[in-house]
């Protein structure tokens, strides 16, 4: 059996926005023949601290991924914020490896449902831009959420994506005095993705914190979804920030 390499480089950052509030979109340049499907990860740490090991899953498009590739992460901790502090044109000691994952999405699902809470959504990202890339047949419904209007990542893609034919239901817990959120406020149960999806054969992604991701896929499993039709990435037990 051939043993998979995931290689190890030092990347130099090219670019770091922020992508909504306490959340940055990293962009580093890639190395010679660097490829991922959307869904796989890469493993962060610093040379001089090798045992501070961080995952982030690749959101930009694996179209570009030769050239330079995405990751977007929340500010939370130590080494987020270490991160943080690197500047475009540095590659400032930080050793990425990978990528690795199975939880992936390659395109052949005739309809792929992706559910998401916080930053859950940017391995999401990946998989809607390949498929407006690559021009893929399947269908996507995204669901996704977030604590405020303004904490929706992303979301001056979402019309693009919809132009392209992908279905994106958009809920937040904290709406505030709009509304334009009064149909979709609180989190995603199972109910509401089965609901917005409206296809019991379909296939489910659900990526986030371990409790979100564990309801949705016993809730989906009750509601009569197939067990190999909900595919889960569970980031950790962290407090949910949306
Ligand atoms: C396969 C996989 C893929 C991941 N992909 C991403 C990604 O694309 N983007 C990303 O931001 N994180 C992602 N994570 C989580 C990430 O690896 C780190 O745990 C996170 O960035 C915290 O690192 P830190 O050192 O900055 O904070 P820490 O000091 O480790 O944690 C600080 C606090 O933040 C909480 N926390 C951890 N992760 C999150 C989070 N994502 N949102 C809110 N609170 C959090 C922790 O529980 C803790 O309470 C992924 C995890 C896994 C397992």
């Amino acid at each position: 059996m051939n043993k998979v390499v995931h290689p190890t480089f030092r990347p130099v950052l090219l670019s770091a926005n922020d992508a909504a509030a306490g959340i940055r979109l990293f962009r580093f340049a890639s190395p010679t023949g660097f490829r991922f499907t959307p869904g796989q990860f890469l493993m962060f740490h610093f040379v001089d601290d090798p045992k501070t090991c961080r995952a982030y899953s690749l959101c930009s498009s694996p179209t570009m991924s030769e050239a330079s590739f995405e990751v977007t992460v929340g500010m939370v901790g130590e080494f987020s914020a270490r991160l943080g502090a690197l500047k475009p044109g540095q590659e400032g000691g930080l050793v990425v490896r990978g990528p690795f994952g199975k939880w992936v999405y390659d395109g052949a699902d005739p309809h792929a449902v992706l559910v998401s809470g916080g930053t859950g959504l940017t391995p999401f990202r990946a998989m809607c831009r390949m498929k407006i890339e690559q021009d893929l047949a399947g269908k996507i419904t995204l669901c996704c959420a977030a604590k405020t209007p303004e904490d929706l990542l992303y979301k001056d893609e979402y019309d693009g994506w919809r132009q392209n034919g992908i279905n994106v239901k958009e809920r937040v817990t904290q709406p505030g005095a709009d509304a334009n959120w009064n149909d979709k406020t609180g989190r995603w149960t199972a109910a509401a993705v089965f609901a917005a999806a409206n296809d019991a054969a379909a296939v489910y992604y659900l990526c986030g914190p371990n409790k979100m991701v564990q309801e949705l896929r016993e809730g989906l499993q009750a509601l009569g979804v197939a067990p190999p039709n909900v595919r889960t990435e569970k980031w950790g037990d962290y407090t949910e920030l949306f």
